[in-house]
């Protein structure tokens, strides 16, 4: 521990981000880092715990507490006060791939168990995390190191989200060939396609996989496989497979009316919003705009915020964001202790942005959606909605009852579905004949994660479901170990 009153000295300080008024004239990253003198001090803060809760990454209640992937959290933390940069990016790169992603995209459930936090502001553990990796870039110290020695073997990585694209690396490092299928145009799954570019600028994906390719990494785009790619062909070339396919059946609200046009399910917002301003900066107009339009994003979780980021950028008539779910509270309920992942109120990036533009948070709780009303064309016009009220029922589950008289109709033309999603497609798990979970993702314990079919494994949201980007980043660390023990039985 470098500065044993360090916590007392220094108030947490984070980077400024863009107002939020400004940032929405493009879709450009607003989050910067603080000068390296300033962070130095926040790496002080850290106390070096006897216990790192922060790195732990156990679960409580069924929710993660600490880093996922273990992150030697209080070591880097202490070398970045003493100005030891590159040994702190060392510690850094031995348990996570991609800290750049983490590093602006993770929830950090680290901050959320720090010691710290039970009585004042946490470390700024996220924020160390990228001032790490980025000044790392910037000073040149990330070069390709490929492999030395290679096993001759190949393994085919179905999927180039954070699962595949951790898996992909892990065993490239191993010395194994390793070629990655994507179905889309583009490298990165949600990373790419999911999360928007303010939050993760795209061009941070590409230079993490051209490095990739530099270190003998292969990746085929445009190839999707169990339709244009035969699933056999892949077992019979390969030596090892993983699906790391994702979870993309999104959850729908079939209330009467849903064929009308203008309801979408957000991905599909996001995904052709991203494509346009990466292929021509929105010109093409080969996206859904929400320009002029009356929005409601439905679904009150981080797809939905960037619903409501990239909606208010397009320039929206008006947007209000609903969530079936009461309103969170401001502090830690009592059955919520440290260092319990907090379920509480969070006003994100989107949120902020509508209430510097309205003066309001743009969410209503606890409401559901009765149907939806078009015009003599099919083209959406109103949306029906019903406050509801969560009451227990006969077997002790909360379910949503209606409130009687609460019913209000709303003008919109654009609905986007942002409730989440039903596990993996099944024609890629059908075409490697891979058996399923009873949530419909394909069946592989957490630990070895085999299939039922002899050398395919599979590994992040196909397997576990709808998660996180460094849940994503553990199970390909962890996959790639196994395939490598596999290879060499
Ligand atoms: C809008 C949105 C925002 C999110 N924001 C965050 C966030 O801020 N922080 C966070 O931690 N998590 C976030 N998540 C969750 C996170 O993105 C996922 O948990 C994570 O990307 C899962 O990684 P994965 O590699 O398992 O799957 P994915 O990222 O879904 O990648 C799977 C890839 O497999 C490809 N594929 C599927 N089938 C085939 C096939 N047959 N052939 C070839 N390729 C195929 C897909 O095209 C895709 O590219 C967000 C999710 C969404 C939808
Ligand atoms: S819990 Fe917080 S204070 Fe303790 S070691 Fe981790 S980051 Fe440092």
């Amino acid at each position: 521990m470098g500065k044993p009153t360090g916590f007392l000295e220094f108030e947490r300080e984070e980077g400024k981000n863009i107002d939020p008024i400004e940032r929405l004239e493009g879709f450009e990253e607003f989050h910067k880092l603080l000068p390296k003198e300033q962070q130095e001090k926040q790496g002080a803060r850290c106390m070096d715990c006897g216990i790192p809760f922060c790195q732990s990454g156990i679960l409580i209640n069924g929710m993660v507490s600490g880093c996922p992937i273990n992150n030697l959290i209080p070591e880097w933390n202490d070398l970045i006060y003493r100005g030891k940069w590159k040994l702190a990016l060392k510690r850094l790169l031995k348990t996570n791939n991609f800290p750049e992603f983490t590093g602006r995209v993770c929830p950090a459930p680290c901050e959320a168990a720090c010691t710290a936090g039970i009585n004042g502001p946490a470390i700024t553990i996220k924020e160390n995390e990228r001032s790490i990796i980025d000044r790392a870039f910037e000073e040149g110290l990330i070069k390709p190191e490929p492999p030395k020695v290679r096993s001759g073997k190949k393994v085919a990585v179905i999927g180039s989200g954070p699962a595949g694209l951790a898996t992909a690396d892990s065993l490239n490092k191993r010395g194994h060939n390793v070629v990655v299928f994507e179905r889309h145009d583009r490298i990165g799954g949600l990373l790419m396609y999911g999360i928007p570019n303010m939050k993760l600028d795209k061009s941070v994906i590409d230079r993490r996989v051209n490095l990739m390719k530099e270190e003998g990494v292969e990746f085929v785009t445009n190839a999707n496989v169990g339709d244009d790619y035969r699933a056999e062909d892949i077992l019979n070339n390969f030596d090892a497979v993983v699906l790391a396919t994702g979870a993309s059946n999104p959850r729908d609200l079939k209330a009467p009316g849903r064929e009308l046009n203008g309801i979408h399910f957000a991905v599909d917002f996001l995904r052709a919003n991203t494509k346009s301003l990466l292929d021509s900066n929105l010109s093409d107009g080969n996206f859904i705009s929400a320009k002029g339009k009356n929005v409601i994003v439905i679904g009150g979780g981080d797809t939905g915020t960037d619903c409501v980021g990239t909606s208010l950028r397009h320039g929206c008539e008006s947007l209000v964001q609903f969530e079936i779910m009461n309103k969170p509270p401001l502090e830690r309920a009592d059955n919520n202790p440290w260092p319990q992942w907090p379920r509480i109120l969070k006003v994100d990036y989107g949120q902020q942005e509508f209430e510097a533009k309205y003066g309001e948070d743009p969410r209503k709780y606890a409401i559901n959606v009765k149907s939806y009303e078009g015009d003599s064309e099919g083209n959406l016009t109103k949306v029906n909605t019903v406050d509801v009220k969560w009451e227990k029922n006969d077997k002790g589950a909360f379910v949503p009852v209606e409130v009687p008289g609460s019913e209000k109709e709303w003008k919109a033309e654009l609905v986007l579905l942002a409730m989440g999603f039903l596990g993996t497609q099944d024609y890629v798990s059908n075409a490697f004949g891979v058996d399923l979970d009873a949530r419909t993702n394909v069946k592989a314990g957490y630990g070895n994660f085999r299939t039922n079919v002899d050398k395919v494994f599979a590994a992040g949201d196909s397997r576990r479901g709808q998660s996180l980007v460094v849940w994503a980043i553990n199970e390909g660390r962890a996959v790639a170990k196994e395939v490598d023990s596999y290879l060499a039985e």
